[in-house]
């Protein structure tokens, strides 16, 4: 495989899928990710960012591979299909035929045990849409459509847990804005974030979200769970006057303090005049709202702007966090990183902590806490209490 796909195994037996993760890594596949059946599958799929390809065994028990291709109908992911089956040629031939009459690719059939060469032949020819042209970023939405949605109210938060690398203790969660739209299902912020901010409609998302924030902020406390909300603002907002009061207003009406209360800041396009972001963040910070400077070292947030504006906290970019044990230069930049922000009293986030090596050097090189699909992927609210205590029983694990 001369191209690096990342590909999703689905298959009920764990064996199976080590065994075709294995195979798959040794054929050069960029990334692997296993799913035990279809539901988890699918979850992978709403939650996290679509692979190239997926590797589908037909025979599982709780939603087999027929139902699970039903639901992928609809969803316009275009991801290569392969089909993978112990016996049955009836089942694998209605499967395909199934897949292509609904437009998914289906790159070919596997029959159990895969061997290497089958599976190299069947990624072989495989070329995935760029990304721009899948489901993520493929159509921006027109700004009438964005407008109407935040009319019916039709944005959701969802929220990634972070928690404190030295004890694992869950301490808050990020607000992650997704439309739930009536017919193109969950669509992530990629696609409408750009739209808001060039149509004028980004005052209007972010007070929504940052509404919705609060107010779940304040019910979790209710029900015992003491969690700090960090919601993402964008320099538009900070352009705005009145933005101050807004918050502030919120946070009020919601009942929540602002010394629990997170406003991530990137830079998503350059911006010349700094004046007016900078008094808005001033204010916010002298009212105790807590700021932390987002995706930092990507060339969105730079250094020029730790100088000058006052933040608590500061995310090291995903692109330094996964595989930094691994690439000394990533390593390298996220030591600098942790120095930097100590020196300047801030506190540190890993964001994009996907596996236990990642988790285990975040750990050791000092960072406070951490983010990202090894932890739990961005979830809806109602799922949040019961992944706390689900968490709570792993940790000893994560501990050790
Ligand atoms: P961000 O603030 O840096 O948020 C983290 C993004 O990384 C999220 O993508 C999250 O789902 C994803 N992520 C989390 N853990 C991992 C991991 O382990 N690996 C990988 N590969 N990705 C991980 P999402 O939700 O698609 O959001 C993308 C960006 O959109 C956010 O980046 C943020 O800049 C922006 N955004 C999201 N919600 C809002 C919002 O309410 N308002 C504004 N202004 N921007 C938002
Ligand atoms: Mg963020
Ligand atoms: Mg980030």
């Amino acid at each position: 495989m001369g191209k690096k796909l990342r590909v999703m195994v689905i298959d009920d037996d764990p064996l199976m899928g080590k065994l075709l993760k294995h195979q798959l890594l040794a054929l050069g596949s960029g990334e692997v990710t296993l799913a035990a059946g279809g539901r988890a599958a699918l979850h992978l799929l709403t939650t996290g960012p679509a692979p190239d390809a997926i590797l589908l065994d037909l025979n599982m028990p709780e939603m087999d591979g027929l139902e699970f291709l039903r639901h992928l109908v609809g969803r316009d992911l275009r991801i290569g299909i392969g089909l993978i089956s112990g016996e049955d040629e009836r089942m694998l031939q209605a499967a395909g035929q199934l897949a292509q009459a609904h437009g998914l690719p289906v790159l070919g059939r596997l029959r159990k045990p895969v061997h290497p060469a089958d599976l190299a032949a069947l990624l072989e020819d495989w070329q995935p849409p760029a990304p721009e042209q899948r489901n993520g970023a493929r159509v921006a939405f027109p700004a009438e459509a964005l407008r109407g949605a935040l009319e019916r109210a039709e944005l959701v938060n969802h929220y990634q847990p972070q928690v404190a690398l030295a004890d694992g203790r869950v301490t808050g969660v990020e607000a992650l804005v997704r439309w739930q739209h009536p017919e193109a299902g969950l669509v992530y912020p990629d696609r409408f974030l750009a739209v808001a901010e060039t149509a004028g409609l980004i005052g209007a998302l972010t007070s929504q979200v940052l509404a919705a924030a609060f107010a779940q902020a304040r019910q979790w406390r209710e029900a015992g769970l003491e969690l700090g909300m960090a919601v993402n603002v964008s320099m538009d907002n900070l352009a705005t006057p009145a933005f101050v009061d807004c918050v502030e207003g919120l946070a009020a009406a919601a009942g929540v303090a602002p010394a629990g209360i997170v406003l991530e800041v990137t830079e998503s396009r350059l911006m010349t005049d700094l004046r007016a972001p900078l008094e808005t963040l001033t204010r916010l910070r002298l009212k105790r709202f807590r700021l932390s400077i987002d995706d930092f070292g990507t060339g969105n947030s730079s250094l020029v702007q730790l100088r000058d504006l006052p933040f608590d906290e500061l995310k090291i970019d995903r692109g330094f966090v996964h595989r930094a044990d691994r690439e000394a230069r990533l390593g390298a930049i996220f030591d600098a990183n942790v120095a930097l922000a100590r020196q300047l009293g801030m506190q540190t986030v890993a964001e994009g902590v996907e596996d236990a090596a990642d988790w285990t050097f975040a750990r050791r090189r000092g960072c406070d806490l951490a983010q990202g699909y090894f932890i739990a992927r961005p979830m809806p609210a109602a799922q949040l209490p019961a992944w706390v205590a689900n968490w709570q029983a792993r940790l000893p694990e994560q501990l050790a």
